[in-house]
């Protein structure tokens, strides 16, 4: 691969690309934070991955902490990762039929995350959770769904409130053409409130169908759920006949070997469990699969057993289905380990650099996510809220040094940074390089 030192530090290819892309395609992108709205600046073409790097267009090579947004768990174009898709795909790129490899990737979730009885593959975590939240209406026969300020589920219409990611780096509410009616179907409720459900369930327990929540949130920068509080909610929705959906779509297999949910059950009793649960990103292993798993008697109310319809021309595509599979075999203790020592080094680094300029900040964990919310708060944020009152520019001067030293940051302050298992020390000690200029950068 190419060395930083060959990188040209011209943009001249991606501004062209980003002039052509934005004559044919909305924005010049097809997700809302490609665009570099919070940020500024020409969104950087790539081109190239490998291990922890991206090269773009112009042949600027970057140390990434975006990894596809989470799903290149193992770095980019694991070499094995790639052999087994280009063998796959010289047998066919998918048949609109059953293949061997989908019963295989639903027995390692199933493995991985024991509470999962039974596997539905889809090809995005805005199908797992709009499945999931239909399933729900459909087992319990009740209408309205509970969701948390700043939990971001896809963008299915009744999960757009308040919903994080895209819509707080764009300092939106929720998205036009998402009728009344639908957004009354959902309760939003402020995180980490154990009180705020409690009064939800006294006045609506009986129409409420299920809760819906990150397993830990990572849409609005990560923030966990305070202690007792799965176990609350849980028990809060078991109590009055609802069900709770955990979406891991961005914490499965990334947070943990089995998502955040392993790293919590341990400490909770037996039987205080979501029933379904939802996947993505490192699910897919970087191509275009999510998955919801759960309880048997629930999943078996999906067609063609039960009255739940849901569907897919592309579903358990075969292409898919191998990156997955072999994403997650290569993802062992090993792995997990090596991705644990960089989040810990890099997130230790990032906090002294900032400390060391005077930039206060907060670090927030989970698992080996993290993210670093810039600001002065007196005590650790717990909320949407709080999170919201984070100081957005300095995030905008620091992204965009780390840009300029070679590292690609995600472009917006509401997210993690996303290590991989190839992160190594070379990759570390190039972001380190960059860091205390980053930090002086954030600083002004
Ligand atoms: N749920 C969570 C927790 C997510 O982070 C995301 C995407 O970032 C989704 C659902 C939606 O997944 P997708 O973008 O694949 O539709």
């Amino acid at each position: 691969r190419q060395s930083a030192a060959a990188s040209t530090g011209s943009t001249v290819r991606s501004a062209e690309y980003a002039a052509r892309a934005a004559r044919v395609i909305p924005g010049g992108v097809n997700s809302p934070v490609r665009a570099y709205g919070s940020v500024g600046g020409t969104p950087r073409f790539l081109v190239a991955g490998s291990g922890p790097y991206v090269t773009d267009v112009d042949g600027n090579e970057y140390v990434d902490l975006v990894a596809s947004w989470g799903p290149a768990l193992l770095g980019h174009a694991h070499p094995e990762v790639v052999a087994a898709v280009q063998e796959a795909a010289a047998r066919g790129l998918g048949f609109g039929a059953s293949v061997p490899e989908e019963a295989e990737l639903a027995e390692e979730i199933m493995r991985r995350v024991p509470l999962v009885e039974r596997v539905r593959l889809v090809s995005t975590g805005t199908e797992a959770t709009m499945t999931a939240i239909r399933l729900a209406r459909g087992a319990t026969g009740r209408p309205l769904i509970i969701k948390f300020a700043g939990h971001y589920h896809g963008h299915s219409d009744g999960l757009l409130a308040e919903a994080g990611s895209g819509l707080a780096t764009l300092a939106l509410p929720g998205s036009a053409g998402v009728t009344a009616e639908t957004a009354a179907q959902t309760l939003v409720l402020p995180y980490n409130d154990l009180a705020a459900l409690e009064t939800a369930f006294a006045e609506h327990g009986d129409r409420i169908a299920g809760i819906i929540a990150e397993a830990a949130a990572a849409n609005m920068g990560v923030l966990p759920p305070e202690p007792g509080f799965t176990r609350g909610m849980i028990e809060l929705a078991h109590r009055s006949g609802a069900l709770v959906i955990l979406d891991e779509v961005l914490t499965g297999f990334r947070a943990g070997p089995a998502g955040y949910w392993g790293l919590q059950a341990a400490e909770l009793p037996d039987g205080i469990a979501p029933d379904l649960v939802t996947f993505g990103k490192v699910v897919g292993g970087g191509l275009p699969l999510a998955a919801l798993g759960g309880r048997k008697d629930l999943m078996e109310q999906l067609a063609p057993l039960g009255p739940v319809y849901q569907a897919g021309t592309l579903s358990g595509n075969p292409l898919a289905v191998t990156a997955g599979l072999t994403t997650l075999r290569l993802a062992d203790d090993a792995a997990y380990a090596r991705l644990g020592h960089a989040a810990d080094v890099l997130a230790l680094t990032v906090s002294e650099s900032l400390s060391h300029a005077g930039v206060a900040h907060r670090l927030a964990r989970a698992g080996t996510l993290f993210s670093v919310v810039f600001g002065d708060f007196a005590t650790a944020p717990r909320t949407y809220e709080d999170m919201k009152r984070q100081e957005v520019f300095r995030h905008r001067a620091f992204f965009h040094a780390m840009l300029d030293g070679g590292v690609n940051l995600p472009p917006s302050a509401f997210e993690a940074w996303f290590v991989t298992a190839a992160h190594d020390d070379a990759a570390l000690e190039r972001i380190a390089a960059v860091l205390p200029r980053a930090a002086a950068a954030a600083a002004r």
